[in-house]
């Protein structure tokens, strides 16, 4: 346990499945910082989006949509217009249809002001999750961590999470991948300055041990 962290910003960025979300929670905790996932503001832009019917592929379509939300997370639950959608955000329909959601310029930018104006609410100081956190959202913070793992690695814990076949996970990742790494704007990189950790051949505690160390170094 460190004694509790005052003023840093730790960024966690990295593809689905390397246990970002889990890490970045167990960290945050253990260090005494607010926890920011931002992947949950993309999906529940992404629920408002199909909720409306509306194309996810098209701009003129989704903006309005995303910029009209009112989004907030408190204690790990992701609030749409005041409605707790934490469950519904991570849906397959959801799911199949973030990344498309999350290429528009304009979604980014509206959800990176969210995201920036939710930290500094919290007294400016977070472990904050995603795809872009350490490059575009908060290029400046102190400590950057990029997670990575295999794409078999990573498709075995989501399967285990949630019960669907190792193919069809491993196709999705892969899908979401490509997408998320080759869109243009944003796309997901490993930051400047950050250190690459990979979670293949580590355990849960091990890998939240070395955050907690380069935490730690930096408080
Ligand atoms: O982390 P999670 O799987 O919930 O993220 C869902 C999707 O949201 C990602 O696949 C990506 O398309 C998008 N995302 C993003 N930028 C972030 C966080 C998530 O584009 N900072």
């Amino acid at each position: 346990m460190l004694p509790p962290v005052t003023s840093l910003i730790v960024t966690v960025d990295g593809p689905g499945g390397t246990g970002k979300s889990t890490v970045s929670r167990a960290v945050a905790e253990k260090a005494g910082l607010p926890h920011l996932d931002t992947g949950a503001f993309y999906r529940a832009a992404t629920l408002a989006v199909l909720e409306a019917g509306a194309d996810p592929s098209s701009t003129v379509e989704v903006t309005p949509i995303v910029a009209g939300l009112h989004l907030s997370q408190e204690d790990g639950r992701m609030y749409m217009d005041g409605r707790d959608v934490s469950e519904q955000i991570r849906g397959e329909d959801v799911t199949a249809a973030v990344s498309a959601v999350s290429a528009h310029p304009e979604v980014r930018a509206i959800l990176v002001g969210e995201q920036r104006s939710w930290v500094e609410e919290h007294g400016g100081r977070a472990v904050v999750e995603g795809r872009d956190i350490g490059s575009v959202v908060f290029p400046d913070a102190e400590v950057k961590i990029f997670l990575d793992a295999s794409a078999e690695v990573r498709a075995a814990r989501r399967a285990r999470q949630t019960g669907e076949s190792l193919d069809e996970v491993l196709d999705d990742l892969n899908r979401r991948d490509r997408l998320d790494s080759t869109r243009a704007t944003s796309p997901m990189t490993v930051p400047d300055g950050a250190v690459v950790v990979d979670t293949s051949d580590l355990g849960f505690e091990e890998v939240v041990d070395r955050l907690l160390e380069l935490v730690g170094a930096k408080s």
